[in-house]
């Protein structure tokens, strides 16, 4: 196939649809593990569509989501003070921290600005050489590679004005803690397309081989997403555990070799905290001690932060499985997208934003 388009085939879908239907036999709980597939799931309704036997859960691979709220705290800390221009994805801007959100400090005059790119951030700071530039480094191992570039950059460049409030996190180690979790249920995986567009999907054959269940690198297109579901499917019904590429259009075994050199150059593995879910080893990068002088942590003097999350916010459980936006009491009656009790309901790939906006399990009409 050569086009988009094809890949939202109505007929074509059906008819993978109809395989599954005819191939499954028990119950199975399968994981999409990016919030970017939970959105086109619940938007065209796949889930829906499915025989009854097949449960899909929604996973932890939705990076607003899962960044820590004391780091949101932090920014929020660093983005009030004079001189800085705090930039960031667009995303961020709504996610809120313990008292407030980006939108706000900048509605109180901060300088908050929404950048496609670190590299657009890179060029305020060339034309700002007075002010502190802090560009918010969010993200798995997609933007990795873009953020790396960019303190590459800013230190080719000799920017002493530019620095980075680093948050990465990791597929694989959040994999582990869900499969080792005892509350686990997941028994099949649809692994991010994107991810391993970067990464390759090597990482995910031991994984496979350990816990006993099927990865299936799966696509983001209703196509993709059902021959991904298919193929998690015809290994757990014929007893079979392996990662599988169904995604071979974009995503290779070892994956895009110069842009792993370059996050291995400028990051190195750490542990992390995700939002929710608390401390996975390994699961993080952050900056080597030889980019130590871009690390917005280090420069901005901002330790004495205390946060505090809604108590009626259900999102960690959710993002590791356990729980579906509707079973939060908060949904759409105190939580919604224009007054956010969690991160999950604002992320453009936040499971209970994705519930709320495609109508599913509520009484009104979708927003
Ligand atoms: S609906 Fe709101 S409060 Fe409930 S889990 Fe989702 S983000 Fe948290």
């Amino acid at each position: 196939m050569k086009y988009i388009t094809e890949y939202r085939d109505a007929k074509l879908v059906q008819g993978v649809l109809d395989e599954i239907h005819r191939k499954v036999t028990q119950p199975w709980v399968i994981m999409e593990i990016c919030g970017g597939q939970t959105h086109a799931i619940v938007r065209h309704g796949l889930d829906q569509l499915l025989p009854e036997q097949i449960e899909l859960v929604h996973g932890p691979g939705c990076p607003v989501c899962v960044t820590p709220l004391e780091l949101i705290d932090k920014a929020l800390a660093i983005a009030a003070q004079p001189g800085v221009i705090f930039t960031s994805y667009g995303d961020m801007l709504r996610v809120p921290g313990t008292k407030r959100d980006l939108f706000s400090v900048r509605a109180t005059g901060g300088d908050v600005r929404v950048v496609y790119s670190p590299l657009d951030a890179i060029k305020i700071a060339q034309e700002n050489p007075d002010r502190e530039v802090v560009f918010f480094a969010i993200g798995f191992e997609t933007t990795a590679p873009a953020n790396a570039m960019s303190v590459v950059q800013a230190q080719t460049l000799g920017l002493s004005n530019y620095s980075t409030l680093v948050s990465h996190v990791r597929v694989p180690p959040a994999m582990h803690a869900i499969l080792g979790s005892p509350h686990n249920r997941v028994q099949g995986f649809l692994a991010a397309g994107h991810v391993c567009a970067v990464m390759g999907y090597w990482e995910y054959l031991p994984l496979a081989e350990q816990y006993g269940v099927p990865i299936v690198v799966t696509g983001f297109e209703p196509l993709d997403i059902a021959r991904g579901i298919l193929a998690v499917v015809v290994q757990l019904e014929g007893g079979r555990a392996e990662a599988e590429n169904s995604y071979a259009r974009i995503v290779t075994l070892e994956g895009n070799k110069p842009a792993q050199a370059l996050i291995q150059r400028v990051f190195e593995p750490c542990d992390r905290k995700w939002r929710g879910i608390g401390v996975i080893p390994e699961s993080g990068w952050k900056l080597r001690p030889s980019f130590a002088s871009f690390d917005a942590a280090l420069r901005f003097d901002v330790e004495d932060i205390r946060p505090e999350e809604s108590p009626l916010c259900i999102a960690g459980q959710i993002l590791q499985g356990l729980k579906k936006p509707t079973d939060c009491t908060a949904f759409g009656v105190q939580c919604t997208p224009e007054n956010p009790l969690g991160a999950t309901m604002v992320s453009s790939e936040g499971a209970c934003a994705a519930y709320y906006r495609y109508g599913r399990g509520m009484d009104v009409e979708a927003a």
